[in-house]
């Protein structure tokens, strides 16, 4: 029989096979530290009209209570970091993230190729994979899996990846090796995404006002941006990256071997003319499972409209 060694090491080879970056496990465990954190973000509003962030609240903080007999969290990054930007400066501007392929579709495959591999090759288990839709505390799990810190952006740094980087989780119930937590935190003095965010959606390290972040603002917010936030737009019509072009931990960063996150093809030559003309059947042929789905055409054509004023 094999070790909980072996099925760890076999493990992250496999999620490297599957084109993971890095992958880390934990022992599913109560994230006890998170939550008077996210309680406070909460009861502060900082949620803003994301009502769903406050269901679930014991399930967000416990694995456990997600899946009945879940014993680790395998969680896995995967680098989407472009080689290519938008080649017009003055076009309207769009987060990396969703330059290509929709990232849950496609690590979720990935997670779930992963799963098959571990009942077929290591041992039957039960398990469940998590990519940024379920009440799972992503970030906190990929710490305790010492995949990272978590900078003052809020956003998961790897030392090695940097922070354009997606996140993934298997629940199973099988016992696998763990790896420690990532205690260190290399942020250090830095303060420039604090500095940074026009619009100072960051409150206090690692803690984002929703109410105030361009990224919600352009994708979630489903009513009109308030003046004081379109006043600060930066000719951004979907999510913002300010907060991570600035991270000195995001200078190395490299690009990405997913040819899933290969740009949707004409989208870094668009010129502002373009997205000004942008009808909806062409909108949908080009973005047919991609990450801007999440916003829809409507919100896109308010969004240029924002930044044309
Ligand atoms: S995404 Fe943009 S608006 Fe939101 S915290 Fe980062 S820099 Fe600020
Ligand atoms: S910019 Fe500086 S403070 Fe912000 S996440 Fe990066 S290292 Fe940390």
């Amino acid at each position: 029989m094999q070790l909980p060694e072996t099925y760890s090491l076999r493990i992250k080879e496999k999620a490297l096979e599957l084109g993971f970056s890095a992958c880390g496990i934990s022992a599913v465990h109560c994230l006890d530290k998170e939550r008077d954190r996210l309680q406070n973000w909460l009861s502060n509003g900082m949620n803003a009209s994301m009502a769903y962030m406050a269901n679930h609240f014991e399930m967000r903080l416990d694995p456990g209570k997600i899946e009945e007999g879940a014993k680790s969290v395998i969680s896995v990054l995967i680098n989407y970091y472009p080689a290519q930007k938008q080649a017009d400066p003055d076009a309207p501007v769009i987060s990396k993230y969703a330059y290509g392929k929709d990232y849950h579709l496609v690590v979720k495959e990935k997670l779930n190729n992963l799963l098959i591999f571990i009942q077929s090759a290591l041992s039957p288990c039960r398990g469940r994979s998590f990519v940024d839709s379920a009440p799972v505390l992503e970030r906190p799990l990929a710490k305790a899996a010492g995949l990272g810190w978590i900078g003052k952006n809020s956003l998961l740094i790897s030392k090695e990846l940097g922070s354009y980087v997606f996140i993934g989780e298997l629940i199973v119930d099988l016992e696998l090796n763990y790896d420690g937590p990532f205690v260190a935190d290399y942020c250090g003095n830095c303060t420039r995404c604090i500095d940074a965010c026009p619009t100072g959606a960051i409150v206090s390290p690692r803690t984002i006002d929703a109410r105030k972040c361009i990224s919600y603002h352009t994708i979630e917010n489903k009513d009109e941006i308030p003046e004081s936030i379109r006043e600060s737009l930066h000719n951004q019509i979907f999510g913002c990256d300010i907060c991570q072009d600035v991270c000195p931990w995001n200078k190395k960063a490299k690009p990405s071997q997913s040819l899933d996150f290969i740009p949707v093809e004409g989208l870094l030559e668009m010129k502002k003319k373009d997205w000004e003309a942008l009808n909806h059947n062409t909108y949908t042929k080009m973005f047919r499972q991609s990450a801007f789905e999440r916003a829809g055409y409507d919100r896109i054509r308010r969004n240029v409209g924002y930044v044309n004023e």
